[in-house]
């Protein structure tokens, strides 16, 4: 969406466009750094969104960055998945493909910098005792006994730390800030750990590996980042990434800012949570489309286009606040509205038969492919004597506005004629499995010359002609809006989350759809084949269902005054 001239800038579009303005900045260059350690999912769309889009604005670039410092978590799988879920997003960082692991040598380079400058120490104090001797939010922290140690040892311990001489815990190496500090994160924070790792890239050249807070501000700075934006929660730990920069040889000076992260109702968004309904089999895997992946979220068959939309909404801001999940179906049914074609599904049959519609004879109906774009033309559908309709759009004793079929009843078929319900024909125990019908061969293309107009239509498939498919319903994955507020997450996923339904019968054209294309069925929803489909049988997902219930609560915040 091109905002209209004149929008305000939201405050980091403000504070790089000041950055230039003033002469502090001569060029713009982002970085989108994630960690490969799962699937990127719809939180992370919103970063990449920021980083490449403020890069694109203001002419600069973004650049990839794998965060790659913790190789136990980390694998190829990830890397590739998260370099094909950008490229979907619409976003290129050309040749700007980096690595933290790139990094190693000149990191290792650094740390021995600031032990000679006396601003970095060896620990021999385990994990346990360094967070005991942290103290707390209220208590400053101890120093460790081993804090003083002379400049010399310190360089011997910490090159037998990178030769392999201790095993993993054993020793680190930590900044030599103050622990003292009002803020936790400068108290001599952790730098180094040793890892007897096989690293994804490196191997197994190193079994030291450097800490977030340490690779972080020193990768931006070789990479020439001028603007490092990330989520609050790094709010606390800026004045260390300004301590290293302050304190170490660095090419470039990088300033990082922080905005609020994305977080939607009926959602998690933690890599963790995410791995783990996957490990547990829970959903079909990292881009099962009830994930909030952005692989699932393809497959679902939300279009990228509104994805980037969806970023442009909520906007970027300073404080922290929950997304309702139902913009971001707004967001998708409005690209689909624009896109997507019309056709015809009956996802749970009911044979209907015209009685009086010659045996095996079959005429064709031109049917608009799309109301909202002319362009996309029209097609040509089947129809016969017998036919499917939805089951729910017939019912034996209607109540009052009831208007689709029941005894006695005319509707039209959508494109097609109007039909009477005469009979309903049940099995034995009763249920209704076939409905006799006439149709008035006058009201051919749907309107009757007398000028009479059902109250409803219906969408309906030939039964001969129609093919059959699979089609997956899809719920929110958890029953409450904040899952896990109240208890375990998993307590709170929706057991309806996925219904499949087989047997439905959808019109020819349907059938022969490549994976991945999006369509309206009509009066149901927009769907998506699915990549589970095979020849003869398609399978489809619900992206979305039809109504809109954020237009309906926008219209309600700000009434209309027509
Ligand atoms: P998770 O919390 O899901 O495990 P993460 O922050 O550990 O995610 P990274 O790979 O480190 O994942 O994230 C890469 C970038 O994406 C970081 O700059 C991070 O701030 C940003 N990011 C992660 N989650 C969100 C979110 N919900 N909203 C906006 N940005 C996010
Ligand atoms: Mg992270």
């Amino acid at each position: 969406m091109s905002e209209p001239a004149g929008e305000p800038l939201d405050f980091i579009r403000e504070i790089v466009a000041e950055d230039l303005k003033s002469g502090r900045r001569s060029s713009v260059v982002t970085r989108f750094p994630p960690e490969p350690n799962g699937y990127l999912h719809i939180g992370h769309a919103k970063s990449i969104c920021l980083n490449f889009g403020v890069a694109l604005e203001f002419g600069g670039h973004c650049n990839l960055r794998f965060d790659d410092t913790n190789p136990t978590k980390e694998e190829q799988e990830y890397i590739d998945a998260i370099q094909a879920d950008v490229r979907w997003l619409g976003f290129d960082w050309g040749r700007h493909l980096y690595h933290a692991s790139d990094y190693f040598p000149q990191l290792y380079e650094w740390a021995i910098h600031l032990i000679k400058a006396g601003k970095a120490y060896v620990d021999d104090l385990s994990a346990d005792e360094i967070r005991e001797h942290r103290g707390t939010l209220t208590e400053p922290g101890r120093n460790s006994p081993w804090r003083e140690r002379p400049v010399a040892e310190n360089l011997d311990l910490f090159e037998r730390m990178r030769n392999g001489e201790f095993p993993d815990g054993a020793r680190v190496l930590r900044a030599k800030i103050d622990m003292a500090s009002g803020n936790i994160n400068m108290r001599d924070p952790v730098m180094y750990r040793i890892l007897h790792a096989s690293h994804p890239r490196t191997a197994d050249a190193w079994c030291l590996y450097p800490t977030y807070d340490y690779a972080h501000g020193q990768s931006d700075a070789l990479e020439g980042i001028t603007h490092s934006l990330c989520t609050l929660e790094f709010e606390d730990h800026r004045p260390l990434y300004d301590w290293f920069i302050a304190n170490l040889p660095v090419p470039s000076r990088p300033c990082q800012h922080e905005f609020a992260r994305l977080n939607l109702t009926y959602t998690v968004l933690s890599k963790r949570f995410l791995l783990r309904l996957v490990n547990e089999k829970r959903v079909r895997g990292w881009d099962d489309p009830r994930m909030p992946t952005l692989s699932g979220i393809r497959r679902r068959g939300f279009p990228a286009e509104a994805l980037r939309r969806f970023a442009e909404v909520i906007g970027v801001a300073r404080r922290e606040s929950v997304v309702d999940y139902a913009a971001l179906e707004h967001c998708v049914r409005d690209v689909l509205n624009r896109t997507a074609e019309r056709r015809m599904a009956v996802l749970r049959p009911l044979k209907v038969v015209l009685e009086n519609y010659p045996q095996d004879e079959a005429e064709e109906f031109e049917a608009v492919n799309n109301p909202e774009d002319p362009a996309a033309g029209v097609r040509r559908v089947p129809f016969s004597r017998e036919l499917y309709v939805e089951r729910d759009d017939f019912m034996e004793d209607p109540p009052k506005k009831f208007y689709r079929l029941s005894p006695g009843r005319e509707v039209r078929l959508r494109s097609a004629y109007f039909i009477t319900c005469r009979e309903a024909m049940k099995d034995a125990s009763g249920e209704v499995v076939e409905l006799r019908c006439t149709y008035d061969p006058a009201t051919r293309g749907g309107a009757a010359p007398d000028g009479r107009s059902p109250k409803a239509t219906l969408h309906w498939v030939s039964a001969a002609h129609s093919v059959p498919a699979e089609v997956r319903l899809y719920d929110y994955l958890f029953t409450r809006s904040d899952p896990g507020a109240e208890g375990e997450l998993l307590d709170d996923l929706n057991p309806k989350s996925e219904e499949v339904l087989t047997g439905c019968r959808l019109e020819p054209l349907l059938g022969d759809l490549p994976v991945g294309a999006r369509v309206q069925f009509e009066r149901l929803g927009y769907f998506c084949v699915d990549p589970d489909s095979v020849p003869g049988r398609a399978v489809f997902n619900r992206t979305v269902t039809l109504r809109d219930t954020w237009a309906r609560v926008q219209a309600k915040a700000t009434p209309s005054t027509a």
